[in-house]
């Protein structure tokens, strides 16, 4: 039989790691986690306590609900797709708006909040093969991952995806403000005290500024097709 993965693909905000990850997971029939979701879950929650907001953060109430936030990633058959859930409810439309978003990355700093997941993301069953994205997973989670991926692509391009994206679903919002976002995010992310985002050494490097999703997938089956015959 064989070796089931660990793929773990790592890189900036908005360059298409969760639906690149998803669709190997599709193709080799793994389980995929998009680990971003997790810390999305948990700043939502702490959005509804009122234990963020745009002038504070009360860590020491964060810190004594950590173990009474539950995350579960359920299958949805008519979309053929896993929905995030928050303490059963599924808050899958709502950890991606734009709120969130500008919460999360305070939220992701907090060391025993990054514990927490990191326990969580390791407790799901690898044996059936695993792809999943986020900011730390080859350097941190899976540092002994079969599969580093890190991901990459211009400032323009990620801000224009998703300003798509957005508007796909119906929100309007200015370009030089999701682009803001995206900077934000990015200098937060790469220079937190804790797992910073950076690339694992022995990660491969993908910059997907000029890849259409297609050539993304032939690329990552070639490197699958490698692993496999051990070259
Ligand atoms: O991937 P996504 O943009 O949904 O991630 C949202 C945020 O969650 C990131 O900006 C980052 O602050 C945090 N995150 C993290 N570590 C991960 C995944 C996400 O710190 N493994």
């Amino acid at each position: 039989m064989e070796k089931r993965l660990i793929i773990a693909i790592d890189g900036y905000s908005s360059c298409g790691k969760s639906t690149f990850a998803r669709l190997i997971a599709k193709e080799l029939n793994y389980i995929f986690i998009d680990s971003g979701a997790m810390y999305r879950a948990v700043t939502l929650f702490c959005m509804r306590k009122n234990y963020i907001n745009y002038r504070s953060l009360n860590t020491s109430a964060i810190l004594s609900e950590i173990n009474n936030i539950r995350i579960d990633f359920v299958f949805n058959p008519d979309l053929n797709e896993y929905e995030t859930f928050l303490n059963s409810e599924n808050v899958e439309k709502e950890i991606r708006g734009m709120e969130v978003t500008a919460h999360v990355s305070k939220i992701s700093q907090i060391h025993e909040v990054r514990e927490r997941m990191v326990e969580l993301q390791r407790q799901i069953s690898v044996s059936e093969g695993i792809v999943m994205d986020g900011r730390d997973i080859g350097t941190v989670v899976f540092p002994h991952a079969d599969i580093k991926i890190f991901m990459t692509a211009s400032l323009d391009i990620r801000a224009k995806r998703r300003h798509s994206e957005l508007k796909n679903k119906g929100v309007n919002i200015d370009f030089d403000e999701i682009k803001r976002s995206i900077i934000a995010r990015d200098i937060a992310d790469e220079n937190r005290d804790i797992s910073p985002l950076k690339r694992a050494d022995d990660a491969i490097v993908l910059d997907n500024s000029r890849m259409t999703v297609d050539e993304q997938m032939l690329w990552i089956k070639q490197i699958i097709n490698n692993k496999r015959n051990g070259s």
